[in-house]
Parts: C-alpha cells; structure tokens; sequence
C-alpha cells in the first residue's frame, strides 16, 4: 500500500511519548535544555522559551545569554552560564533564537550551539542568522520551527507562495536542509525528511500572539533534551502548546499563559 502523504496527531500518541522520570531518575538523566535567546531589545523572549523549557520535561533548563536577570527574577530554577553557549556543559539540547538579535554575539551563540553534538532546535532570528552548510555538516538532529514568513526566507519563496502551498514547503525545508521542519500557522505541519508529513489537529488562533512561538520552542526542546526524537519532539510539542490555548479560551489569552497551563494539559494527557 502507498504510504498515506499526512498523518493526524492523536492523543494516546502523545501520552505515549510524554517523557515520565524513572525511580532512579535525576536532573541530569531526565535532561537539560539549553535555552539561548533574548537581547536588550526582547528580554521578554527568553523568560517565554524558558516557560516553555520549564514545562516540557527536562530534569534542568540552562539559560545562557544577556537577559539572566530577568529571567531568573522569573524563574529562580533556571541555570545561568555566563558567556557563549560553547562554554556551558552538560546541555542535552539547545533552543536558539527567540528574540535573539542579529549583532556579534547572537552569530557566535548561533554557531556554538550548531557546533555542538546534540539536538537543537532553530527558530525566529536563529532562522534568519543560519548558515545552511553548518546545519547540513550536524551529526546529531536539528528542528526548524519557522512560520510562514520564515520559512519563506528559507526556501527563497514569497510568504503567499508558502502559505499556498504548506504541505510541499514544510517538506521542501525538512530535504532541502536535511532537518525536521515544523511549519507553524493555523495548522502546524511537521516534516521529516522522508515519511508522511505530520498534523497537529489542537491550537486555536488565540494563539495569533506575541510570545507564543517562544513557549512552543522552549516547549520543545525540552522534549529533545528528555530524548525524544524531533519528529515526535515537534509533534508532541505543537500538540499540548495547542491544546494549553485550548484550555484558555475561547478568549484572548497572553503567552506565558499558555506556559503556565502546560502542567494542566500534561496530567490531562497523560490521564487519557
Ligand atoms: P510565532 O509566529 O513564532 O509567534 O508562533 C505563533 C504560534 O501560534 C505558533 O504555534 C502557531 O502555530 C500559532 N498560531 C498562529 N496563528 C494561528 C492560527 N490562526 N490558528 C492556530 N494557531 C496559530
Ligand atoms: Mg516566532
């Protein structure tokens, strides 16, 4: 039989990847995620990914870039490395872009964390900054969470053209840079390089809002350093970021709300 060209998310999937601790668990082997974003200009991007980070998962999430101080003010828990993300040890997976700026230091963290062994994820301003042949040349696994308008950019199309054709551009980006591609919008694709592209059958368009991709990316790479692979890392991410909006509406609803309802949609999940 042909394979099917798309696949609905469903929830008992999703329970099934949600990374639980084991007895013998600790912070280190449930994971940690490196999260580099924000600048002077967008502080308030690294709290929304380190939201985000802080629900997905990982036993620890290590912030490192210029907004520590508001971030810790936020989120006491989170680890701070002073300096590029190249000095930080012991990360599982990196999170890079959210609100990160284009000047001197956001290309050195951007090409740090590409220089390193383990999962990352791109998104936002690291889309625009990347360097195709540093993500082709990755021995472990990379995601790209674009929207249309940066997915556009990637693929040398106009925004119209992406939105007029998702299913072929989120597939274009996953073969062309040999990553897994999640395509935000109304409905958010998640392509892999080969195999049935994935859709993510929760989300609402309350959550048309600043921040919110910030979350879903910290979200996420919380999932790719608790293991998870980025196929199921990007769905399962895109799936409970959805159903989090869901919960809160209909009405409008503010990002690190949406954040802060991921610990709701998890025992929700994974009680069937
Ligand atoms: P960003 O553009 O990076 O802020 O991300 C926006 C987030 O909101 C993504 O998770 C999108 O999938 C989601 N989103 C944006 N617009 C809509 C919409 N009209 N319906 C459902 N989800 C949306
Ligand atoms: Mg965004």
């Amino acid at each position: 039989p042909e394979e099917p060209e798309m696949e609905a998310l469903q929830h008992a999937d999703v329970a099934a990847l949600l990374p639980r601790p084991a007895a013998e668990s600790d912070k280190y082997r449930r994971g940690v995620v490196g999260v580099v974003a924000g600048s002077a200009r967008y502080p308030g991007a690294a709290v929304l990914a380190v939201a985000g980070a802080l629900s997905g998962g990982a036993g620890a999430v290590r912030y490192a870039g210029p907004a520590a101080d508001a971030v810790v003010a936020r989120f006491p828990e989170t680890l701070v490395t002073a300096g590029p993300p190249g000095k930080a040890g012991r990360v599982q997976a990196w999170v890079v872009g959210p609100g990160l700026g284009d000047d001197a230091a956001a290309h050195q963290a951007l090409e740090d964390v590409l220089a390193s062994d383990v999962p990352v994820l791109v998104d936002a301003d690291g889309l625009r900054l990347l360097d195709p042949e540093a993500v082709r040349t990755r021995a472990a696994e990379t995601l790209l969470t674009p929207h249309a308008g940066e997915a556009a950019a990637l693929l040398g199309l106009a925004r119209e053209e992406v939105e007029a054709a998702r299913l072929s551009s989120v597939r274009a980006l996953a073969r062309r840079f040999g990553v897994t591609a999640l395509l935000k919008g109304s409905t958010t694709l998640v392509a892999a390089t080969s195999g049935p592209v994935r859709v993510n059958p929760t989300g609402t368009p309350w959550l048309a809002t600043a921040g919110s991709g910030d979350v879903l990316s910290g979200l996420t790479g919380s999932l790719l350093a608790a293991g998870l692979p980025a196929l199921d890392a990007a769905s399962a991410g895109a799936y409970l970021h959805g159903l989090a909006a869901r919960r809160l509406g209909p009405a409008p609803l503010t990002s690190i709300g949406v954040a802060e309802e991921l610990r709701e949609v998890w025992l929700d999940v994974s009680s069937g």
